[in-house]
């Protein structure tokens, strides 16, 4: 193979631009990212070699070796884990899509400079930080397996990238960097030992340093303590050393919100480090497997199976699992179908759960932030996991109609708050707090000195319908239905009232229905309005507006529902309207009156109007009359 010169994809050119211009200090990250990534390959080797009898025959001891040679100002780190393949190098050092450097370069971008190392860690671009050091960077690669030759990949970070035969006996990948001016120190033997203490210090083979050029010797004293946390007792360990290896597992540079250290003993046995995390990174929106939750079966590292471990919407959770029950050589899909995996899973989930309960009792404000950067995750549970709903419903929190600005509730605070005449929760759907806050919809169930919750999240369409009681009340939407208020006598008075009342506007609602015909299925007088002067309500079991806008926003095909117009008969408006009706029926101005009662109604939930410079030009029209 002759040497072969390639160009970068466009979006790693970005990428790179970016980390090498980056005023960032933080540069040492880097030796981080190289380090995990040899950690990894050798991972991944050793899990091969459960199965792979001549990785076994081999009989590699795992190490990664850091050389500096201070002369030729060359930094290498050496590591005998899978190694790569010719394509391998070239897709992944080269064209990596899937690793989301394009989402990392808009992110990036984004957020100016603002702090690339814990981007770069989140978005698994990690190689590229070596840039940040080096002015050019240099891998030699030889894969694992039969017939497989070695190749080299050099590149100076300058858009291009070449690809040749090289020459390495033992499997495994050799990083070299040739440092930039100024960037001695990180050949300093006291700097690359601080350095893995700091990071790297929970990768499970031996780290070693050797100067001058030269390998370190097989005996020489690791720099790194290689001590699986979770498998020390609760009392030795410090917030430090958890913290650290919080940041070593997730590549979160805040320390975590919560630990949870534990050994289970009895059906099962295993033991699990579980560390909440402060904030949501980008990896909410973009899971990076890798940072997620690590599964080992007696020592030996056998995948991130967040998803296995632990339900979706608990997908935040990092950290490692330990346990003996498991088989060491099954695939992953038998892991799925896994009695114990089964038993970790439903135990890990209730711990969780029962750590965030005692969060919400014990430090209100700490879950409050906790839920303002996870809540909408958490939520997916309600829907997905009948198991546990009765928990997960006690630990949402919402925005009421009281509740000021951004202050949270939860349906125990709203229930304990709930006036003796209330019998209800009552809420509202809408994706967005100011449309809530103002609707029309609440204006009768407010004034009775009753709050209503506030479910604006996107994901709330669905999570309400799981929710449909809590503690044996009724959650009723205020913009559904028959909304019914008060003791039964008040019920019984409201209706006789509204009923004499419909009787007046007999004449006037069947004119505006016969107007409206292909708007509005029914037009009625309303028991929840007090201030405006109508308001278009929903079926029972019907979509609410919100859910049908969202589903139209995704191109679905929503039946048209034709809702109800209800009406306040004690608004000016409408009084004024009956009276217009009652001297002259064929008055023109009836119909445009009726038009733009409807836009209100509209308008006043937050849809659209069909015909918007129409309703102005009526508007107008009528002020100009005024
Ligand atoms: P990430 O490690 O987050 O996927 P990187 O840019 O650090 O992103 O690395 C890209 C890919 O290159 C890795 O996923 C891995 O497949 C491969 N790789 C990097 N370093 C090594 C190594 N030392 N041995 C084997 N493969 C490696």
């Amino acid at each position: 193979m002759s040497k072969k010169t390639h160009i970068f994809k466009a979006e790693i050119q970005q990428v790179l631009d970016l980390v090498i211009h980056s005023l960032y200090s933080k540069k040492e990250i880097f030796l981080r990212e190289l380090l995990s990534n040899a950690s990894d390959a050798i991972d991944r080797a050793q899990y091969l070699g459960l199965t792979d009898k001549t990785i076994v025959a081999d009989a590699p001891v795992w190490k990664i070796d850091i050389i500096a040679d201070k002369e030729d100002r060359t930094l290498v780190i050496a590591d005998n884990g899978v190694g790569m393949s010719e394509e391998e190098l070239d897709k992944n050092l080269g064209v990596i899509a899937s690793s989301g450097t394009k989402a990392f370069a808009e992110a990036l971008k984004a957020k100016a400079q603002a702090n690339v190392p814990e981007l770069i860690g989140q978005f698994g671009v990690g190689f590229y930080s070596a840039f940040m050091v080096a002015e050019s960077v240099t891998v030699i690669s030889l894969k694992r397996g039969e017939g497989q030759k070695a190749v080299k990949w050099t590149s100076a970070g300058d858009g291009t990238y070449s690809l040749e035969e090289a020459a390495r006996d033992k499997p495994g990948t050799t990083v070299s960097l040739k440092l930039r001016e100024g960037m001695e120190e990180y050949l300093d033997a006291w700097r690359v030992q601080e350095l893995v203490k700091k990071y790297s210090n929970f990768i499970a083979c031996p780290i070693r340093f050797g100067e001058k050029g030269e390998a370190p010797k097989e005996d020489a004293e690791p720099l790194n303590t290689m001590k699986a946390l979770w498998k020390r007792s609760k009392s030795e360990i410090t917030e430090e050393e958890y913290s650290e290896f919080y940041t070593h597992l997730s590549h979160d540079h805040h320390p975590p919100l919560k630990t949870i250290h534990l050994s289970a003993e009895g059906a099962v046995e295993f033991k699990a480090l579980l560390f909440l995390p402060k904030e949501a990174g980008f990896d909410m929106l973009m899971p990076n497997k890798k940072h997620g939750l690590h599964l080992y079966v007696r020592n030996v590292f056998i995948g991130a199976e967040f998803d296995l471990l632990l339900p979706e919407y608990l997908r935040f959770v990092k950290g490692v699992v330990d346990s003996s029950d498991l088989p060491l050589n099954v695939s992953r899909e038998m892991l799925q179908d896994d009695a114990v995996i089964r038993k970790i899973r439903s135990s890990l989930t209730g711990k969780i759960l029962g750590t965030l309960a005692e969060m919400m009792k014990d430090k209100p404000e700490e879950y409050a932030a906790f839920y303002t950067s996870f809540g909408r995750v958490l939520k997916e549970g309600v829907h997905s996991d009948w198991e546990n709903a009765d928990k997960l419903k006690n630990l949402l929190l919402f925005r009421s109609a009281k509740s000021e600005g951004n202050k949270l509730i939860s349906l125990k605070e709203y229930v304990a708050a709930m006036p003796e005449t209330q019998k209800d929760i009552y809420f509202l759907v809408s994706e967005d707090l100011d449309t809530v806050r103002h609707s029309p919809h609440i204006e009768a169930v407010a004034q009775r000195g009753y709050d209503v919750l506030f479910f604006v999240d996107a994901i709330d369409q669905w999570v309400v319908d799981s929710l449909r009681e809590f503690e044996g009340k009724k959650l009723v939407a205020v913009d559904k239905g028959n909304l019914e208020l008060g003791t039964d006598e008040e019920k019984v008075e409201s209706k006789k009232k509204l009923e004499a009342a419909a009787g007046d506007y007999q004449a006037l609602t069947a004119y505006i229905k016969e107007r409206l015909k292909d708007e509005v299925g029914e037009v009625r007088l309303s028991p929840r309005l007090t201030e405006s002067a109508c308001c278009l309500v929903a079926d029972e079991h019907a979509m609410n507006a919100s859910m049908e806008r969202l589903m139209r926003a995704m191109n679905q095909d929503v039946p048209k529902q034709l809702r109800t117009l209800e009406l306040n008969p004690d608004h000016a408006l409408l009084k004024r309207m009956k009276a217009m009706f009652e001297t002259a029926p064929e008055n023109p101005k009836l119909a445009d009156y009726v038009e733009l009662l409807y836009g209100q109604a509209l308008l006043g939930e937050g849809s659209a109007l069909k015909n918007p410079q129409r309703f102005t030009r009526l508007v107008a029209d009528l002020m100009a009359g005024a």
